[in-house]
């Protein structure tokens, strides 16, 4: 089973491995470098050797990069969209350097261009992006948000709609994430709303796009837009939701990946994964 967490890569990514085993993940998500920065400083050949070796050692794979945060692939100002393209450039050569198959980012914020517009936007940064990376394997996968604010992609037709103006479709996967799709209205709490969810979510974009799951319970409501992570089973989706998803054959390999709130120590990250663990029925 591909279970794992979040991991901070404090002190050089290739240490995100041993904070993984320690915790029992057999898979995981890091950010390529600090998540507030544009730019990292480059990945130096013995940097891109230690990753690695851990990655060997420790037999954690897949491994998920997260994009920073402040890419806008929509952004109205010219200098920020420029800075975003730069920076997911950025990021998608150093997945190539460390072998990385999935790039998680969210669509973007129209911030009051409009839904439409934004989604162009978004297609067309892509595919000039993945121009410029001609050949590499690295997917680029868009995660499901929440919809807060003015972000895009919190309702499956617009990522259909996003996908479908992408020229080269190999490039790209979708990520979901079970806060975010609670808070847009999809209610994954109960056997017939999840079956639904899941019904729509192939009609309207196809599971075999489905690369990555974000396994976060929700504090915010159905239908609230608010994206905010809970622990495992302790929020408003609660166990019949997770463990719905946790006993879904159809989302077996399917890397599943906790973001939620957590201490130095990640004794957090082991109650939420055994409890995830525990719902498996066999
Ligand atoms: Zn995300
Ligand atoms: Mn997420
Ligand atoms: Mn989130």
């Amino acid at each position: 089973m591909l279970l794992g967490a979040h991991m901070s890569i404090s002190g050089g990514v290739h240490t995100a491995f041993e904070r993984g085993k320690l915790v029992g993940c057999t898979t995981m998500q890091v950010f390529s470098k600090n998540n507030n920065q544009w730019k990292g400083k480059p990945l130096t050949d013995p940097d891109i050797i230690n990753y690695k070796n851990e990655a060997k050692k420790t037999n954690i794979k897949p491994v998920v990069v997260h994009s920073s945060y402040l890419i806008n692939l929509c952004a109205k100002d010219k200098s920020t969209l420029e800075k975003s393209h730069e920076s997911f450039l950025d990021e998608l050569n150093r997945c190539r350097l460390l072998g990385i198959p999935y790039f998680v980012f969210h669509p973007g914020s129209h911030v009051g261009q409009g839904e439409q517009t934004g989604l162009e936007i978004i297609a067309e940064s892509l595919n000039m992006l993945h121009e410029r990376t001609k050949g590499y394997r690295v997917k680029s996968v868009v995660e499901v948000t929440a919809g807060q604010g003015s972000n895009l992609g919190y309702r499956f037709e617009q990522i259909r709609k996003l996908i479908d103006m992408v020229e080269n479709k190999k490039r790209m996967g979708v990520c979901i994430d079970t806060c975010h799709l609670f808070a847009a209205g999809y209610d994954i709490s109960n056997d017939k709303g999840y079956e639904k969810t899941f019904e729509e979510f192939d009609k309207i974009i196809g599971l075999k796009r489905l690369m990555v799951i974000h396994l976060n319970d929700s504090k915010g409501i159905l239908g609230s837009r608010l994206d905010r992570h809970e622990h495992i089973g302790k929020g408003n989706i609660g166990d019949i939701g997770f463990s719905l998803l946790m006993n879904d054959k159809r989302l077996n390999g399917i890397p599943k990946i906790l973001e939620t709130p957590k201490g130095n120590d990640m004794k957090e990250d082991v109650i939420n994964l055994n409890r995830l663990r525990r719902y498996v029925q066999n």
